[in-house]
């Protein structure tokens, strides 16, 4: 690990400095520069945090050397943030980035309207509004959808993703589509501008790294049993192929409260993986809560933990849909949502502004 500190730093700073390396157990040795200097910090750094040393006017940064169990997704220091591209927009800068739309394509009929309902929303409170804290609206869709019953609605596979597709693209929507299978990834990344990997295939690591080979952006669900390790872990399949384009969604895990929230909303792992990771975190309120008298507030929680997307299910008529009625918004419910996201991360973001200068 090396500690660069800032130009001017006084001697005694740099020895209150080294005094926090040696309660850490670890040795230091002090390189003086001509106008800065470093401190190398010498041990096993790879479980020690480097939080402790920002704490510290003088420090500058801190640069990790040692490799980290999690390193690709991990952060090398406070600031390392990777950004990830979609459409004209980028996830993690900053904005919001919201990914709406049904929570499985059904038929023509309704991936047409859901399109143009998604179309209208984004022109309203994206394109239409110069200063919206919604960076872009991804539009979301199930082809292929993993249902616990296999008698149930299977979802409309190729062809429905393929109608889909080219109906969003042809309106400038981006879309976010799940993909269950290797032999399918070829496929959905042949349409999808992003591709989702369900809870149910979180730890589906061929999958994984198969979705990962495509360079495509990867949105991967926490596997709603797993712990965080366990979701950095199969993030690190997807950097191992050589793609950074990760989005690392949270969705509720399981939890005692069946009678209330569908999954436990692990809201709190947000903060705990926004200090560690670099990449994008998203939530989705609609799976975790499974009820859509929950999704809103659930959303403005996750904004508020500082989520940079939020994934939720908009159908434009929710009360015939074929896959979880129950959690799916209605068109008015949907406009709603936007605004008030829209809102709540403006006031995130000026409460950053405000109280980092502090
Ligand atoms: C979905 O987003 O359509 C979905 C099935 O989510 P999850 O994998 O989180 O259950
Ligand atoms: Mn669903």
């Amino acid at each position: 690990m090396i500690i660069s500190l800032k130009k001017g730093t006084k001697r005694r700073e740099i020895s209150e400095v080294v005094r926090k390396v040696e309660e850490e157990g670890l040795k230091s040795e002090v390189k003086a520069g001509k106008t800065k200097s470093i401190i190398h910090v010498i041990g096993d750094t790879a479980k020690k945090s480097e939080e402790p040393y920002y704490a510290f006017n003088c420090v500058e940064g801190v640069l990790r050397v040692t490799p980290r169990k999690y390193r690709r997704v991990s952060k090398n220091n406070q600031d390392d943030k990777y950004l990830v591209k979609v459409d004209n927009f980028y996830v993690g800068s900053g904005k919001l980035t919201l990914m709406i739309g049904p929570c499985a394509l059904e038929g023509e009929e309704q991936i047409k309207d859901s399109v143009g309902l998604i179309n209208k929303i984004k022109r309203t409170y994206v394109d239409n509004k110069p200063r919206s804290n919604i960076a872009g609206i991804v539009m979301r869709g199930g082809a292929f959808k993993p249902r616990t019953d296999p008698n149930s609605f299977q979802g409309m596979k190729k062809e429905g993703l393929k109608y889909f597709a080219d109906m969003a693209h042809s309106y400038g929507i981006p879309i976010v589509t799940e993909v269950m299978d290797t032999r399918d990834v070829g496929l959905v990344a042949t349409y999808a501008d992003i591709l989702q990997i369900g809870t149910r295939n979180a730890q589906n690591f061929n999958l994984i790294e198969e979705a990962g080979k495509t360079g495509k952006p990867v949105l991967l669900k926490r596997g709603m049993g797993n712990s965080l390790n366990e979701f950095l872990g199969a993030a690190n399949y997807i950097a191992k192929s050589g793609n950074e384009n990760i989005i690392l969604c949270l969705r509720g895990v399981k939890g005692m409260q069946d009678e209330v929230y569908r999954f436990n909303p692990d809201l709190v792992d947000a903060i705990e993986l926004s200090q560690r990771v670099r990449t994008p975190i998203a939530f989705d309120p609609s799976h975790s809560g499974g009820d859509k008298k929950y999704v809103s507030d659930l959303g403005r929680l996750a904004v508020m933990a500082g989520v940079d997307a939020l994934l939720a299910d908009v159908h434009p008529y929710p009360e015939i849909a074929l896959v979880d009625p129950k959690q799916q918004l209605t068109p008015q419910m949907g406009r709603k949502f936007t605004k008030e996201m829209n809102f709540y991360k403006g006031a995130y973001l000026k409460g950053q502004k405000q109280f980092n200068k502090l």
